[in-house]
This record gives structure tokens, sequence and C-alpha cells, in this order.
């Protein structure tokens, strides 16, 4: 299409405004599509340009125009202008999007999205499914199960609705290290996307006539030598050493603080204390984030 390939010949470094849409909000009301050059909406239907046209043609309507502002982080897409914008609409509900990632900070999803990326943990990489493919996720899920478990407004790190035209942009998730990342297409939509895939790439995404469960697809992932699978096996290689530390008086509640003392790559055992929480908080940091 003609207005996709103008938008497309546009990044986000080139312009200064980008436009919103709470068209959606009438049923998912802390939901917000934030269009840039890059980042159609992912109902698919408005391109950057269409949203300029739109705003301009109805200024006080659903679509609007806002000022990008200063960018926060580059490679996730976090835009100052952004943030005040989610923050505003949501009602406060939505503090940051990260325009290019799924999985820190993804940007909204109402239930118009054409596609679905996932978080695949058991491969630390993500699959893409359209709304039209009526078979089965290597997890058994269909697109319908998906949707539920993000649609309605809802940030969800590890799922985020997308235009498909976005995964033709040089940023489609580049925050959680792009097409490096992607694992698994439905054949359909990989034939349809197959320009934008890096061509090294293009044999080790698995389909659905390549795989048909999560360990088919490491399996698969292995094979084919998939970036994937580099980062499996090159966990951090922690050499295991003590670090001892004088005996304490026991002063509770003091904060020792030896860590600009210890080398890097170096394991702290610490024995013999007691060590009390008020909140344990566990995150996973993916690899391959770069
Ligand atoms: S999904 Fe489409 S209609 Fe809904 S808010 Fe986004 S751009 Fe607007
Ligand atoms: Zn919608």
């Amino acid at each position: 299409m003609k207005r996709d390939e103008r938008a497309r010949s546009l990044s986000e470094e080139d312009v200064d405004v980008f436009y919103g849409c709470i068209m959606c909000q009438s049923f998912a009301p802390t939901h917000v599509c934030i269009i840039t050059p890059d980042r159609p909406s992912l109902c698919g239907s408005i391109s950057y340009f269409d949203a300029r046209a739109a705003a301009k043609m109805d200024p006080e309507g659903p679509i609007f125009a806002l000022e990008k502002g200063r960018c926060l982080d580059e490679k996730l897409g976090i835009y100052q202008g952004v943030n005040e914008t989610v923050q505003r609409v949501s009602g406060g509900a939505i503090e940051e999007f990260a325009l290019h990632s799924a999985l820190v900070k993804p940007c909204t999803s109402c239930g118009c999205f054409e596609a679905i990326v996932f978080y695949i943990p058991e491969v630390d990489g993500f699959g893409v499914v359209h709304r039209h493919f009526k078979g089965e996720t290597p997890y058994g899920l269909k697109f319908s199960a998906i949707a539920g478990q993000c649609s309605g407004g809802k940030q969800v790190e590890g799922f985020v609705g997308i235009a498909i035209e976005y995964m033709k942009s040089p940023k489609f998730l580049q925050g959680d290290g792009g097409w490096k990342r992607v694992v698994w297409l439905p054949k359909e939509l990989k034939e349809r996307v197959i320009d934008a895939i890096p061509e090294d790439l293009r044999d080790k995404i698995a389909t659905e006539e390549d795989v048909s469960n999560i360990e088919e697809l490491q399996r698969f992932l292995e094979e084919r030598d998939h970036p994937v699978v580099k980062g499996r096996e090159t966990p951090e290689t922690v050499e295991e050493k003590e670090v001892s530390i004088e005996e304490p008086t026991p002063n509770y509640g003091v904060t020792v603080s030896p860590i600009s003392l210890i080398p890097p790559n170096t394991k702290v055992v610490l024995k013999g204390i007691v060590i009390k929480s008020r909140e344990i908080v566990i995150y996973t940091t993916p690899r391959n984030l770069k």
C-alpha cells in the first residue's frame, strides 16, 4: 500500500509529533494507540499519515497529535511526551510505554490487534500470531486464547498487540532484540513479512508446519542454530569465589556495602547471616537483551 510505503520512508527520529487514538476506550478505558512513522495503530488501519490527516480534520476527535518530547530510551522507544499522554488519557492507570518492546512496559492492547507478540520463556524468544490463523501456537493456545490474556486496555509484560505492518519496521521489537528473538510465526504470516526478516534468520524461524509444541520448537531452534540458542548456551560464566568478610559485631540494621570492592564475575557467598525482608521481588532479565 502506498501510504504504508510512504510512512516507511520516515522514522521516529525524523518527526517531532506522534499521534494518539483513543477510539477504543469505549470498551478498553485505559487503552491508547500511539502512532508513529515506525508503529502504525495496532488495528492496522491508521498509519502515521492517516492519523495526521484525521487529527487535522477533527482536532477534537479521538485521534490527536502529541509532542513526542525527549527520547528517554532510544532502543526501547520511550519518549517523555508519549508517557505524559499515556498517563493523562489512561487516567493515571498506565505510566509508561516502551513503543518497541513486548517485555518492558509494552503498549496497551485493546482487542483489535492484527497480531499478537507473545513471549515464550522456555526458549527466551517470541512468537507472533495473527488474527486469521486458526491453528494452535506451540503453546497449544489459539489466537483467541492469547488475545484474552492481553486485551481490554491492559499492559501485560510478555504480550503486545501489533499491526502486521509494524513487523516491517526496522524498529520492530528492537528493545527486545528484534528479529533475532523471533522463533515462531504462522506460515501465512511469515510469507507476508518475509522481506522484512533478515535473510540469515528466515529458515531459523519455525512455523506450524515445523513444530507443534514447545519441545519440538526447542529441538528445531537447536538444529537450526537460532540466535536464542546461543543465548541459552552461553550463560554468564560465574567463577565461584569465597569472599571472607570479617566476623561482624552483631550490629543489625547497619547497611554494609562492600559491593564496589568485589571484582566482576565473582559470586559472593554469605555464611551465617540472617536476612530479614519486608518484601521479596523476583524478576527475570531475558538474555539477548541488548
Ligand atoms: S485500535 Fe485502531 S481504532 Fe482502536 S484506538 Fe487503536 S487506532 Fe484507534
Ligand atoms: Zn481497538
